[in-house]
Parts: structure tokens; sequence; C-alpha cells
């Protein structure tokens, strides 16, 4: 399958010459891989940074920290002396301006002789130190005489690398690896080529790992660009291979005749905004096409997803199929019961819910009627993805804050059922570069009006020097008859494991429990679900007037009477998670208040969120910068600077490229869906350079 042509970049590391078993092991740790790595593996892994040679000062004019290349001649040697042969052996060199001194720890005997005769002259690369006043390298990075120095470039890479890899080694092997590369043909069409001014992959390749200019192995300069660019279209061709894989079989429409909708409709107490109206349209549309729907709904909290959620579960059950709604929380996944349930029941819809708490003789039953057809819609955790729970017929996965499931889950809810539509909804707006980059061309509805009534929320950063007045004042919101979050980071000495400034949950919570009585309460991640549960229903039903929590009150939560919020240690969140818990108040007729308590001295970074989160409650805004401040991968929840999955493309300076890279694959798409000539061998070979040929087997012969 994969073209012959490629099979030199696919040997194991192991072939090259001075890579054994032990490289082996540190190659597979580098490059994050479970199986030998291959040469690609290596040609992908990109310097971070360069050592300029050019730099030759005199010993007299050389910069201590700095890396240099001194022209020495080579006085004397003082090898460890026999009775401490743990001593270093220490090389006296000079150049007629100065004395520098080259340390080795614990060479092998002779060796060092041998690369620095007594006399010669060498050209000796590392950074220059001071020790005792007297100029010094440690473990000189390269010695080389007259003959070699003319040879060498004068810049070398510095990768990523992992303890115990010498930096010489994985050059070493790089440079082999570069030498096995064959003429790769040219994927990239000649106007992008053009427009981008892109040069060719191998030459791209080249410029990175053996840079002529200092420039060359900037993110942003031609040649990693390149890289960037392929990547990325590798991944947004394959996308879109499978995307249009997923057609459904003829004359399966997943949506009815609306009946169920106008009764769902007929019941809201409340009239839908423009954009739910839009986004139940769009995805009634979907079901009705012979494609498969695969469609992200994003709104704030409290946009009102669940009832669009709703809408859709009703079009496919008036089709006669079944829905699923899966949420990460049980929390959450009861707090969608209770917004479906009363509607569903007018509507005639039938609902239910399977979490890990529903168990023996009821869960069986509810099995039983599930795989009967006797449930239209089941509400749930991850639970709803055990083997044992089978539907009549699913037609409909909505899956609610899907960053917090992995895309295996996503695929197990889907095969549960015959070509079914997928609904995401996320709370977490993500920005478009990034739907993009994971989704491909997803289709897209966003909830981007609050529903009607709303009160804007009044937010403010408190420093935790006056928690004194903080105090007073929710004393005196409490007094009023007001609902009050407190939430704290943690929940346990025990988990914050170095964390020490954090505010234990349960101490606050005992400290204001000494203060305002029996009107706290405590909800925390390691609490019973009943027990949760119980908690959460006594603050909605104002029995409890305080309630500290941790984040388990981050998503989905919705007591409307509550309308102030104070957040301890606000400058340990991720702006995405201030935004979410935020999102808890805000959501009745009432004007809100947020409070963020942090403790001094706040970081630049800490400033800059609290900064974003005190000027804006507009989900959409605040996602755009996350991503801007700490790059990407803290808006999907995983906390790395790049994008996930990816190993050049950076989101940052190649935000550009994404979308071009899109174009492209639907140029392609367009022009040659099943990557067929000249053009489509040359696009199955990048696929495959970039493990991106799932898709592959799909396209049948050429
Ligand atoms: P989300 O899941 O997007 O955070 P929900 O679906 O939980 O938001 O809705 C939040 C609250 O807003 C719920 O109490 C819901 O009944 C209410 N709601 C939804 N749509 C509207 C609307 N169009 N007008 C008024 N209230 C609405
Ligand atoms: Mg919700």
């Amino acid at each position: 399958m994969r073209p012959l042509l490629l099979n030199p970049l696919f040997a194991p590391v192991t072939s090259l010459a001075g890579v054994g078993p032990k490289q082996d092991k540190l190659f597979r740790y580098l490059l994050g891989r479970e199986e030998t790595p291959r040469l690609v593996d290596l040609l992908l892994h990109l310097p971070t940074s360069v050592i300029d040679r050019r730099m030759r000062p005199k010993i007299r004019d050389a910069v201590q920290g700095t890396v240099v290349t001194l022209e020495v001649t080579v006085d004397r040697h003082r090898p460890p002396p026999p009775r401490n042969p743990r001593a270093p052996h220490l090389v006296y060199a000079s150049d007629g301006t100065g004395d520098v001194v080259l340390t080795y720890f614990r060479s092998a005997p002779g060796y060092v002789e041998k690369l620095l005769p007594v006399g010669a002259k060498r050209y000796v690369s590392g950074t220059l130190q001071m020790y005792d006043g007297i100029p010094q390298i440690v473990h000189p990075e390269r010695v080389v005489d007259e003959t070699a120095f003319a040879k060498l470039s004068g810049i070398d890479p510095v990768y990523p690398l992992t303890e115990g890899l010498a930096l010489g080694s994985l050059r070493r092997a790089i440079a082999q690896a570069l030498q096995k590369l064959p003429a790769l043909p040219e994927w990239i069409s000649p106007e992008v080529i053009r427009r981008c001014h892109f040069p060719g992959i191998n030459e791209a390749l080249h410029r990175v790992h053996q840079p002529v200019e200092l420039t060359d192995i900037l993110p942003d300069g031609p040649f990693w660009s390149r890289l960037a660019f392929d990547e990325l279209l590798a991944g947004q061709l394959a996308l879109a291979l499978v995307r249009a894989q997923l057609r459904r079989p003829a004359g399966n429409r997943h949506a009815g005749d609306g009946h169920l909708r106008r009764k769902i409709i007929d019941a809201l107490p409340y009239a839908l905004t423009a954009s739910q109206r839009q986004a139940a349209a769009a995805i009634a549309g979907d079901l009705q096409q012979p494609v498969r729907m695969l469609r992200l709904l994003q709104g704030d909290v409290g946009s009102g997803k669940t009832v669009v959620a709703l809408l859709a579960a009703a079009a496919v059950a008036e089709a006669g199929k079944q829905a699923a709604l899966m949420a990460p929380t049980e929390i959450l996944a009861r707090q969608h019961i209770k917004t479906v349930a009363p509607l569903a029941e007018r509507a005639g819809l039938r609902v239910a819910i399977l979490t890990g708490r529903e168990k023996g003789k009821e869960r069986r039953e509810l099995l039983a009627h599930l795989e009967a057809g006797e449930i239209d819609l089941l509400v749930g955790t991850h639970a709803l993805i055990q083997d044992d729970v089978v539907f009549k017929a699913l037609a409909l996965a909505v899956v609610d804050e899907q960053h917090r499931f992995g895309v295996r889950e996503r695929l197990a809810l889907t095969a549960k059922g015959e070509a079914v539509d997928v609904l995401v909804l996320s709370a977490t707006p993500i920005p478009r570069t990034l739907v993009l980059t994971y989704f491909g061309d997803m289709d897209v509805s966003e909830l981007r009006e609050k529903p009607a009534g709303r009160q804007p929320i009044d937010t403010r950063a408190v420093p935790l020097s006056r928690l004194d007045d903080v105090m007073d004042a929710v004393g005196r919101a409490l007094a009023a008859g007001t609902l009050v979050y407190w939430i704290c980071p943690l929940v346990e000495e025990s988990e914050a494991q170095g964390a020490d400034h954090l505010t234990d949950a349960t101490q606050r919570y005992e400290s204001l429990q000494k203060r305002f009585g029996g009107q706290v309460g405590l909800v925390h991640g390691q609490m019973k679900g009943a027990e949760k549960d119980r908690m959460m229903a006594a603050f909605a039903a104002h029995e409890i007037s305080l309630l500290v929590a941790t984040t388990v009150v981050e998503v989905g939560v919705d007591v409307p009477a509550a309308t102030i919020m104070v957040i301890e240690n606000a400058e340990r969140f991720g702006l995405a998670q201030l935004h979410q818990l935020r999102g808890r108040i805000g959501r009745g007729a009432e004007a809100s208040t947020c409070l963020l308590l942090y403790r001094e001295p706040l970081n630049e970074m800490s400033k800059a969120r609290l900064k974003v989160i005190r000027e804006t409650t507009d989900g959409f805004r605040i996602a755009e910068e996350d991503l801007r401040l700490r790059g990407e991968g803290d808006v999907l929840g995983v906390r790395q600077s790049g994008l996930p999955g990816y190993r050049i493309a950076r989101p940052d300076v190649h935000a550009q490229l994404i979308t071009q890279a899109r174009d492209e694959a639907l140029r392609i798409m367009k022009e040659s869906p099943k990557l067929a000539g000249e053009r489509g061998e040359a696009l199955r070979c990048l696929l495959y350079l970039f493990e991106r040929d799932e898709a592959v087997p799909l396209l049948g012969a050429g």
C-alpha cells in the first residue's frame, strides 16, 4: 500500500550506524513512540535553536556563558592522579591572548591525549565558563583540526533531547537519515507553492537540519513553514477523506415530520432565541441529508444548548429511532434529565437516565426497555458506552462538553448504531482554527445570544489580603437572601502535592461554617454521587445558601437564583475554567457579581488572565484570548504549547496555514477524490509520511 519510494524512510533507526538498542530506547522516548522509530520520525524532529560556530573570538574577548569556537594551541595535560581517578582530566591551551582550560570527566584512558596532542592546533567549541577566574570549557562539544574545521558549516542545529541522549549522536543519526531521503514528489499545487513561496520538501528538510543561515530553523521561515503546511495538509486531507466516506445508506433518513418538535416548542415556558432556532433547523437539515451529521454546537454556558439537543432527539424519535446524550459527569447528566424530562413528557418522548448509579434490577429493566426501543432518548455518563448497553436503533449521539471525552469514547457511542449522526456540544467555544485542525470541515452552529432577560455579571479581582471585606460582603448578601457559590481549587491537602498555597475547600468550609452556621454546604469531587446531588438540590431549594465547592460545579449546573460567586485562588485557574465557573451565575433575572480572590504577587500570565475575565463575558473572545495567551493546548484541557497530535505546526505561528491547508484539501477532494494520477500518488506519500494514511484503504484501487 505504501508507495515504494518511501521505504528507505520507514527503515528502523536501528539500521543506522551507531544506533543500537540503547539509542533505540532513548529515541523511542524522545520521539514518543512505542515501537522503534523510523528514519522519518527522526527527520520530523526539528531543531529548536542553533549554535553559531561562526562566533570565533580570541580567548581574551570571549564572553562567559556563550557558545564559542576558539582556535588554540594545546600546551599541556594534567590527567587525573592515579590515587584519584575521579578527578577531571585537564588540558591547558592558549591562543596568545590568554589561557583556557578544557575539562574532561571520566574519559577513557588515552582518549583526551589523542584528541588534543600537545603542540597541536585545534578548533574547540563549547560553552565558555569561568572557574577560579580562568576561562574553562567543560566537555567541549567539538574538537577538530584545521582540515576538518574547513569542512564544517558554521551553524549547528540544537534539538530537544532526553536524558542520556547526547546532542552529537542525535545529529549523527539525523545526518544519516538525510542521506537516505529519496527525492520526494511535489504534492502541493503550483498555485500554493507560488503564493506561499514554499521551497521543495527535500530542500526544506535539508535546510532545517543543516542550516546555512541562522534564520533557517525559525518556525515562521520558509523551510519550517513548508513542513508545517505539509503536516496540516495531511491532517485536513485525511479528515476530508474520512468524511467523504460517511455516507448514509440511501433511504435511511434520521428526521421525522416535526410533530414531536412542535409539541416540545409549545411546551417551552420561553421563546427560543434566533440562534437556537437556526441551530435546530441546521441540525434537522443534517438529519435529512444522505450524509452523516458531524456538527459542533457551541455556546457559552447558559446559552441554551440542552433544548436544542432535545429537539434533535425529538426529530430522530419522530422517525422511530433513538438518541443518546452523553455528559462528562454525573451532576451534568442529572441536570440534563431534569431540564429535558418535563418537556419530553409533555411531548410524549420517552427519556431515561443511565449512570454508574443505576444498578441491579433497575438497570436491567432499563436496558431491556432500551433494547426493545421503548426509550427514545437515553441520557447518561460514560456508563452509556458499556458493552451491555444495546439500543434498538440508535441514530443520534449527542456528546456534551466533548473535550472531556476522548475520540475513543465518541466512537464507542456511535458504534452502537448504524450511520449514527453526531452532535457535539461545547461550552468552551473553540476558535475556528482549532475546530478546523481537529474536526476538519465539521459543521458549526453557534449560540451567540444569551436567552432574553439575562443580566450582566460584575466581575472584580480582590487580593486575598481583603478576605475580611469579602466575608462581610458575603454576609450581607446572605442576610438579603442571596445564594452564593464559594469555589476552592482543591479538596484535601494530600491532593495538593507541593501546591502549598492552595486553599483547602474543607478548611474554607469549616471557617465559613463557623461564621455563617448551618446555611453553609460543601460539595466536592470525592463525595458520592447521591451526596453531591443532595447537596446541590438543597442549594437549589434554598435550604442552604452558601455552597462551598470545588470545580465539580464547573459545567452545566443550573441554579438561577445564585447570583454571587467567590473564586478563591483565581490566579490558579485557566481562562476557560474561570469562564466556565462564572457561567454558573448570571443565569437568572437578577444582576450577578463574581469576586476573583487572588494571592499576591501575581505573575504576568495570571494578571493577563484576570484582566481578560474582568473585561468580558463573551466566551468566544475569552477562547481567543486563551489561545493567544497560552497556546491552544489549554483550550482543549491539554497543557501543551503546540497543537496536540501535531509535531511541526504551531497554532500561534501557523494559524494562517491552517485555512490554506483546508482549502487545498477541499480543492483536492473536488478534483481527484480518489487521489488518482501522479499528484494523487504524491499525496499518498504525504499521508504516509505524516501517518494520516488511515483513510487510504478506503480509497480502493487508484
Ligand atoms: P447550556 O447547556 O448551554 O449551558 P442550558 O441548556 O442548560 O444551557 O440552558 C440554561 C438555562 O436557560 C436553562 O434553565 C434553560 O431552561 C434556559 N433557557 C434555554 N433557552 C432559553 C431561552 N430561549 N429563553 C430563556 N431561557 C432559556
Ligand atoms: Mg449544558
